[in-house]
């Protein structure tokens, strides 16, 4: 059955969708914690970090480029960011499929939860 994600990639549910590439798409979290917070994702079923396999690095090196310039689109670059993978189920990954969570616009605490 198709993941969440899956159907934003396929435009079946709507999102806020800010980048999309052949690789990648990124959109808005639904439920932000944070003034800026957006979703990269790659195209590619992926289902986290553990999961992914060595051909899949040049997905990884693409999102972190897709990052860095959604990045200084949002304003974040100068004042700084976070990004943040969470893994499984003491990781609190919610969605089984790899997002890199990008989170700004406010100074973020630190440790997390
Ligand atoms: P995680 O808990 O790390 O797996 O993150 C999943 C994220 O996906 C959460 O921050 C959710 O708010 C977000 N999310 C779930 N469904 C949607 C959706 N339809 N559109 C945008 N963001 C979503």
């Amino acid at each position: 059955m198709k993941g969440i994600f899956e159907k934003i990639i396929d435009k079946e549910i709507p999102a806020d969708i800010i980048h999309e590439d052949e690789l990648t798409i990124a959109f808005r979290d639904i439920s932000p914690v944070a003034p800026v917070h957006f979703l990269v994702i790659p195209k590619k079923k992926i289902t986290n970090v553990q999961t992914a396999s060595p051909q899949d690095s040049s997905v990884f090196s693409h999102i972190f480029s897709v990052i860095q310039q959604l990045a200084l689109k949002e304003n974040l670059a100068e004042d700084g960011y976070r990004v943040v993978t969470n893994i499984g189920e003491y990781g609190g990954q919610t969605v089984d499929h790899l997002h890199f969570h990008v989170l700004g616009g406010r100074a973020l605490q630190w440790p997390p939860g």
